[in-house]
């Protein structure tokens, strides 16, 4: 399956890991919708930079992926737009840390409809194209903590292990649409989501910046090095091929060793 006049869609693309998918599908020519925060004119040159790259339309989309009236929004959009989607990753996400007894309640709410929730949206609306045409490839980013737990995290943690679940469940009801269904569970990237928790790890372990990148990040993580933002791009372009349609309900690690252990 040649991705040249696919349809991909890519939450949170604005920054790190999806901006990087999404630069990756961009340069086997597909058409893009890419969608996340930040700064108007720098969306407006990442989706220019993207068309140059793709020869294709690349749309933005402002959806608030907290919110399923926006999701819904943008489905419209995308049906107005390309009929649909044929390849989905679900990558928006957010993260925050504090021991149980002092996370806030509105931060717990908002990463599970951020990581969690999001998807389940997203889904429901792609599945019936993709059922239809009987082609699809749903992408998960979940997390090494899909699979394992560190402490302070437990939004994250537990929105992260929802996905594993429900990247199983949607994988078995549509397996026989030619739709595969997987999540990618990298370990840590260098990113702003991690450079953003650094200061909130120190205070909840009282530890200095470096302690936090080395005792805490890379601690985990046998080889000692940061995943590369590339190698989740090549994963995700990997899974949307011709040749990885027997791979669906997967968990497929990238984690430099962490969950062997
Ligand atoms: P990032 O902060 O660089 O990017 C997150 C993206 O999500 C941005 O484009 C942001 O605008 C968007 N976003 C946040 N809230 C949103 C909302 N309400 N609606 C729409 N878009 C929203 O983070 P990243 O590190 O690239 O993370 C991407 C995904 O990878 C997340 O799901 C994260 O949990 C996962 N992940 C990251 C790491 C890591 O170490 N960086 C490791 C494992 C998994």
């Amino acid at each position: 399956m040649k991705l040249k006049d696919k349809i991909a869609l890519i939450t949170g693309s604005t920054s790190g890991i999806g901006a990087g998918i999404a630069e990756s599908f961009a340069k086997e020519g597909c058409h893009l919708v890419i969608n996340g925060f930040g700064n108007r004119e720098d969306i407006e040159k990442q989706r220019q930079y993207l068309e140059s790259l793709s020869g294709a339309t690349v749309m933005y989309e402002d959806a608030d992926l907290a919110v399923p009236e926006d999701i819904d929004k943008m489905f419209g959009h995308i049906q107005t737009q390309f009929g649909g989607v044929d390849m989905v990753v679900n990558n928006a996400g957010i993260q925050f840390v504090s021991p149980i007894e002092d996370f806030p309640v509105q931060k717990w709410d908002q990463i599970l409809a951020i990581n969690l929730s999001a998807s389940f949206h997203v889904i429901r609306h792609c599945i019936p194209y993709m059922k239809a045409q009987k082609f699809g490839r749903i992408i998960n980013i979940a997390s090494a903590h899909a699979l394992t737990a560190s402490p302070y995290k437990s939004a994250y943690v537990a929105a992260k292990h929802a996905i594993a679940g429900l990247t199983k469940t949607v994988a078995l009801e549509v397996a026989e649409f030619g739709i595969t269904v997987n999540a990618i569970a990298p370990a840590y990237v260098w990113t702003p989501l991690v450079e953003k928790q650094i200061p909130d790890t120190m205070k909840a372990r009282n530890l200095t910046r470096e302690q936090v990148i080395h005792e805490v990040m890379l601690k985990a993580q046998p080889t000692k090095k940061f995943v590369r933002i590339e190698e989740i791009a090549n994963m995700a372009l990997f899974l949307t091929g011709e040749l990885a349609c027997s791979i669906t309900g997967s968990i497929l690690s990238i984690d430099g060793g962490w969950t062997a252990q």
